[in-house]
């Protein structure tokens, strides 16, 4: 209670961020978000709407309120980074000061600081193409904006953070396992333009794209590190959920084969095949979240928690 959390990846109300945001806003905190320039007039529209009522409520009946969005875009430290062609972007029009420092500086000014960070956000260009087929520039690009983007948010957001402040980010399992079927059967995979991000030239985000796993493991690697460096100090906390599939929008946009899309498969698999044969809902993370986010864990830091139903730890499957 009292707390700021300022959310970086909340666009709709189906992802984990979102769930994570309800869950602060359910224990108290003030929510402050991060979205990306592309679509942030379609989110902003879409909260004033009754249909998000429901995804917004609380459990005393009130409604979640975002205390502000700030327009961020993780590619970016300063404005010095920002390309031409994305200030000239007809959809950054009109947005500003987007850049990973900015925002910082504009929380800054708004709240003074922050207690509690959370990184939900993931990217990268060439998101339909198996590691095979992946080129320098959209290998490093995913890293960009899927791993490096925590790193620097916790160079810039560590400062305004109490002692006793923690962080977490979101990672998936295919960061230390071979998933098959992920990755090289996304070959074939047409993404479907069911998701606004598609015509833009960064594709959306998801775990079962190869590419992106090398920045998940990454995220789990740089948790470590930064949880000693960000400890000694500011004595924060940094922690990654390793979480199990989801349904959110940017993982329904990745196409399928046939009668399923990927998401689906892999949530059928893990019904199938995990300890807990349950699907897994995004309010599941999002309580892990906020476990991991109080004191109640103050003394865990540089973990990595699987929140899956228990699908990390099986070896075969049936
Ligand atoms: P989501 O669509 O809710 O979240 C991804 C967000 O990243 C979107 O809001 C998108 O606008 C934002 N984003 C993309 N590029 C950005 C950039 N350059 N700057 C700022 N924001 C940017 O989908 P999600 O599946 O809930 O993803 C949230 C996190 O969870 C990601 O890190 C994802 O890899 C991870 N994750 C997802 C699954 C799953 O099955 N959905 C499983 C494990 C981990």
């Amino acid at each position: 209670t009292g707390k700021v959390a300022f959310i970086a990846g909340v666009a709709d109300t189906t992802g984990y961020g979102w769930a994570i945001a309800r869950e602060l806003a359910n224990a108290g905190a003030t929510i402050v978000v991060g979205t990306w320039p592309p679509v942030l007039k379609m989110f902003n529209m879409a909260l004033k709407k009754k249909a998000t009522d429901e995804a917004k409520k609380l459990d005393d009946g009130s409604l979640m309120e975002i205390a502000k969005i700030y327009p961020l875009d993780a590619m970016f430290d300063v404005p010095e980074d920002v390309p031409d062609d994305v200030k000239s972007n007809k959809r950054y029009a009109g947005v500003e000061g987007y850049t990973i420092e900015e925002c910082v500086e504009a929380v800054k000014k708004d709240y003074g600081q922050v207690d509690i960070l959370v990184h939900s956000l993931a990217n990268g260009p060439e998101v339909t193409k198996p590691l095979l087929e992946t080129s320098r520039k959209g290998y490093l690009a995913a890293s960009s904006a899927s791993a490096y983007s925590l790193v620097s948010m916790v160079q810039r957001f560590g400062p305004i953070m109490p002692k006793g402040g923690a962080v977490i980010s979101l990672s998936y399992v295919a960061a230390v396992r071979t998933i098959p079927g992920y990755g090289g059967g996304m070959s074939s995979a047409k993404v479907r333009s069911t998701h606004p991000h598609l015509e833009f030239k960064h594709a959306p985000a998801f775990c079962v794209d190869s590419h992106l796993l090398r920045p998940k493991a990454q995220l789990e690697s740089d948790t470590r590190t930064l949880a000693y460096e960000a400890g000694r100090k500011y004595g924060i906390r940094v922690n990654t959920i390793s979480a199990g599939p989801l349904k959110s929008r940017a993982a329904s946009a990745i196409g399928g084969d046939g009668e399923k899309t990927f998401i689906e498969r892999a949530i059928d698999y893990s019904v199938d095949n995990a300890p807990l044969d349950q699907p897994l809902y995004a309010e599941d993370v999002g309580r892990t979240a906020l476990c991991l986010l109080t004191d109640l864990t103050s003394a865990v830091t540089g973990m990595t928690m699987y929140v899956d139903m228990g699908l990390h730890s099986m070896g075969q499957s049936l």
